[in-house]
């Protein structure tokens, strides 16, 4: 593996490729010229700027855009994922050694080097809630701080009589047929279908809870002040290590059902990981934000609080959702 295996992604800007060198001499308009001796001309399929390099000087556009070909999403994959100094891995790194960096870098100016927060973001959340989903042993309480008590999807409404549950106590008829006809229907397939809405629509409801949280944080700092776009890319990078730190909680949960040889590393590495997120918490929050120890820490307790009450909002409305979805 050579370095241009995995050349960066932006060029420095003084970077000219050769082929490039006495292009002018050919300037005309449209597509490319072939004139010759002297490389075609090419021009920016956005905005028509002559290309020089990989991106376009003038909208920043990639100067290559073709679709790739099946073969070449596979192969581009699993380069990100098997090269160990690609942007992915990287990024990662960062993320869980190093808490608040990749939100002070991205605050810096430095951002080529790692993947934009909300696509890092984005790519573990969807890891985070397939898992969750499929999993056996599924703790959605790895989303908070605390320990609530387990989602009402977990406790299906079994041993209660529908017919006799009521909403408005009887101001609303309507209300009341549909909760009972909702609450039949849970328990006909034991809260299933309940169960994947409600997974369906989490992912959902984290884009209003980050907003929401980032809003709270401001608050918390308000001097200096900060733009609520920092606020935003501090809690998706904190939102992204505490889904990466779920997805372990859950993996180690399913072996150890699977495999009782792991059962005791499962038992002293989830309480840790579970630990490491108030943690790891002051210690962004410290290096992005600048506090005193003690702030910092007053604030991160501050913060859990919100997490938590928000985290519960979050998955009532979640619930709320995934019954109204029931179509019954
Ligand atoms: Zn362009």
């Amino acid at each position: 593996m050579t370095p241009t295996d995995n050349a960066p992604i932006v060029p420095p800007p003084t970077e000219i490729p050769e082929t490039i060198s006495g292009a002018s001499a050919g300037r005309e308009t449209g597509g490319e010229v072939a004139v010759p001796n002297v490389a075609p001309v090419v021009l920016c399929k956005n905005c028509n700027a002559i290309l020089v390099g990989r991106y376009c000087a003038n909208c920043g556009q990639r100067a290559d855009v073709h679709i790739l070909s099946t073969r070449e999403l596979v192969h581009e994959v699993l380069e990100g994922l098997t090269h160990s100094d690609s942007r992915l891995w990287r990024t990662l790194l960062s993320l869980w050694l190093r808490p608040g960096r990749l939100t002070e870098e991205f605050l810096a100016g430095r951002r080529a080097i790692s993947l934009p927060p909300f696509r890092l973001y984005l790519i573990i959340s969807v890891v985070f809630f397939l898992i969750v989903s499929v999993s056996q042993t599924s703790d959605v309480q790895v989303i908070q701080f605390s320990l609530s008590d387990k989602p009402a999807v977990k406790t299906p409404l079994s041993g209660v009589n529908c017919d006799s549950m009521t909403i408005s106590n009887g101001t609303h008829p309507d209300w009341d047929r549909r909760f009972q006809r909702t609450c039949a229907e849970i328990q006909r397939d034991n809260a299933r279908t309940l169960k994947q809405n409600f997974f369906a629509a989490l992912p959902k409801t984290m884009f209003v809870f980050l907003p929401l949280i980032a809003f709270l944080n401001m608050l918390l700092y308000w001097r200096p002040r900060r733009r609520y776009a920092e606020q935003l890319v501090f809690f998706l990078h904190l939102q992204a290590f505490f889904f990466s730190a779920g997805i372990l909680i859950v993996l180690l949960g399913d072996l150890a059902q699977h495999w009782p040889q792991v059962a005791g590393v499962s038992r002293i590495l989830r309480p840790l990981l579970g630990w490491s997120l108030p943690v790891y918490t002051v210690l962004a929050l410290r290096r992005v934000f600048r506090d005193g120890w003690p702030a910092t820490l007053l604030k991160t307790f501050a913060l859990s609080v919100a997490y938590f009450i928000l985290g519960v909002l979050t998955e009532s409305v979640a619930i709320v959702y995934a019954a109204l979805e029931l179509h019954v």
